[in-house]
């Protein structure tokens, strides 16, 4: 059985990256030299990056959630040496998708880079963090927020996966690095969320969000939705609680200067290579949004 997924995964791997290389050299390539014969500029966009474990330890049948560290560090490298790009903090992504972004600012800059990572996971300190700082880079970290409950005494709570999540102390230790803040994944990362009772979902939202700002001392403005699911309701409730904006795990860019309430992200896996890589930061993966509105219609 175990095989037979890893077949079927394999098969979807190969066919999505194939989908993804046609879009790349056949529409968006031909597309930019098109633009740029007719002088037209394109409208700067932000690739949200979304990570979830970085660790020194093949987690095989894990969904590929995990990059080794060396890989994650050959990616950073990768957006650091990238011509007319930048990787951007969570004050700069905020200036950035406010309707009113001052586009002199940065005018050799054509794409932004925002690193997230989703979950809390401990391997989180000793994984991704080490490298970002030796880089310099901003992050921010989507925690679940189970952990912080203060009536809870274990100190020990996992993701689904099985992997730690941070424990109180660590959550507080990463809070005073000032280039990594820290949001909102949901109480207990539920996978039926949306479906659950309004006033279930108010509380798992509004819960978490109280918890961090307790825990930060600062206001807790965005919510990344556990698995990836949302609904109507429950960004209806998102909004009604405060927060700014909600992360998704839709795979697209965001266009510069535009205020949107959602947020799309492009996921990197432990099965990305470094071509895999460049392709999805570059746009290539963007067709996934046909997908969604193909959903929507039938
Ligand atoms: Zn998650």
């Amino acid at each position: 059985m175990a095989i037979l997924l890893k077949t079927k995964n394999q098969r979807h791997e190969k066919s999505t990256l194939t989908i993804s290389i046609l879009y790349y050299y056949f529409y968006l390539l031909p597309r930019k030299l098109l633009l740029h014969l007719l002088n037209i500029t394109p409208k700067k966009q932000i690739f949200v990056l979304l990570y979830h474990s970085v660790e020194d330890v093949n987690h095989e049948n894990k969904l590929g959630l995990n990059v080794l560290p060396t890989i994650f560090e050959e990616q950073m490298r990768y957006l650091l040496e990238s011509p007319r790009s930048k990787i951007i903090s969570l004050h700069e992504f905020e200036k950035l998708t406010n309707n009113k972004p001052n586009i002199d600012i940065d005018v050799d800059v054509d794409k932004y880079y925002f690193i997230t990572f989703d979950d809390g996971l401990r391997n989180f300190l000793t994984g991704a963090m080490p490298i970002l700082h030796k880089y310099n880079l901003p992050a921010i970290l989507f925690a679940i927020c189970k952990p912080y409950i203060s009536s809870h005494d274990k100190d020990h709570y996992e993701d689904g996966s099985g992997l730690p999540l941070l424990n109180k102390q660590q959550l507080m230790k990463i809070l005073k690095h000032p280039n990594i803040k820290v949001a909102s994944h949901s109480l207990s990362h539920q996978h039926n969320l949306c479906d659950l009772s309004k006033d279930r979902i108010v509380e798992d939202l509004k819960k978490s969000k109280e918890i961090l700002e307790a825990i930060s001392g600062n206001p807790i403005n965005y919510y990344s939705c556990p698995h990836g699911k949302y609904n109507r309701k429950l960004i209806g409730i998102a909004r009604q609680i405060g927060y700014k904006k909600v992360f998704t795990s839709d795979c697209d860019s965001n266009t510069v200067g535009r205020d949107e309430f959602l947020v799309k992200r492009v996921e990197i896996s432990g099965f990305d290579n470094l071509f895999k890589f460049k392709l999805k930061v570059n746009g290539a993966y963007n067709w996934k949004r046909f997908l969604k509105v193909l959903k929507i219609i039938f």
